[in-house]
């Protein structure tokens, strides 16, 4: 008796070694996140997660109150230690290329009670420029003065910080971060509490970035705006979820799974009309 085997021509990727292919796309993305796990207490805020940014393209970072968002961008940049994990930043460590991160966080946590003037606010986003104790030239409050104009609050320089709305104030902070120059943007939930006019702007300064080949990662917790802003999503619940094209990681799907029984079913009919 015979038996015919029928053999299947593999495309040459599946014959490169896995490893090989996962150890270049770490290498060319922005940020790559290996096995990452955050415990503040016993309970993980985030567990065993990976991730890869694709680089000149907007991501959005999904998931519910708690999941685990902003811890993961704080690992990311070594404000909180991780419990186990590898994070890359353009291939490298991030003690070599933390310059070329700029960081918003969620603004919340940033408390301006002490009185600090928006240019000075901005001019702290060029500490690498001025050196510890580097005397502010001209040519450094131009820049500062510069980069308020790019989010229109060049009117708001001599101001308090703590005198401005919530939505001038986030428009500060990018303000500071475009200040510094990076190539990698992460902000945490820069739309949330802020007017239209500074979601216009802030969307529109974050789309020039992308159009200068630079890489955009923003926590985000609008779903009706994902399809509009983003090339990319990152779900996570603790662990991750799906990542991807918005167009195949942005679904029922994943979002149930992301949200599980948090999210109403008329809450995600109403996103596929969007
Ligand atoms: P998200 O940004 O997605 O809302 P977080 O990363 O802020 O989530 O929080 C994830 C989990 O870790 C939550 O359960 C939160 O209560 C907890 N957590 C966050 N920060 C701290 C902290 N500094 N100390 C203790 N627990 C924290
Ligand atoms: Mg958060």
């Amino acid at each position: 008796m015979t038996v015919t085997v029928e053999i299947v021509e593999t495309p040459v990727a599946a014959h490169m070694d896995s490893g090989a292919a996962q150890n270049a796309k770490i290498a060319q993305s922005p940020l790559a996140i290996r096995g990452l796990t955050v415990t503040y207490g016993e309970k993980p805020a985030v567990f065993s997660v990976d991730m890869t940014v694709e680089p000149g393209q907007m991501t959005a970072i999904i998931g519910p109150n708690g999941a685990g968002k902003s811890t993961l961008l704080k690992a990311a940049l070594g404000i909180v230690p991780p419990v186990s994990g590898r994070v890359t930043v353009f291939g490298r460590s991030l003690a070599e290329q933390r310059a070329r991160i700029a960081y918003v966080p969620q603004r919340a946590s940033v408390d301006w009670d002490f009185p600090t003037r928006v240019i000075d606010v901005v001019l702290m986003g060029l500490y690498r420029e001025l050196g510890l104790l580097g005397r502010v030239k001209r040519v450094h409050r131009v820049k500062a003065l510069d980069c308020l104009a790019r989010v229109g609050m060049a009117d708001f320089a001599s101001r308090q910080i703590g005198q401005l709305s919530g939505g001038q104030q986030q428009r500060v902070f990018l303000a500071r971060a475009l200040a510094q120059g990076a190539d990698l943007y992460l902000l945490d939930e820069p739309f949330a509490g802020v007017d239209a006019a500074t979601e216009k702007a802030i969307i529109a300064v974050l789309k020039s970035l992308r159009e200068a080949g630079k890489t955009v990662v923003v926590v985000h917790h609008d779903l009706a705006t994902v399809t509009e802003y983003f090339d990319n999503v990152f779900l996570i619940n603790t662990r991750s979820i799906a990542e991807g094209p918005v167009a195949q990681a942005f679904t029922e799907e994943t979002l149930q799974a992301a949200y599980g029984g948090r999210l109403a079913t008329s809450q995600i009919d109403q996103l596929a009309k969007v």
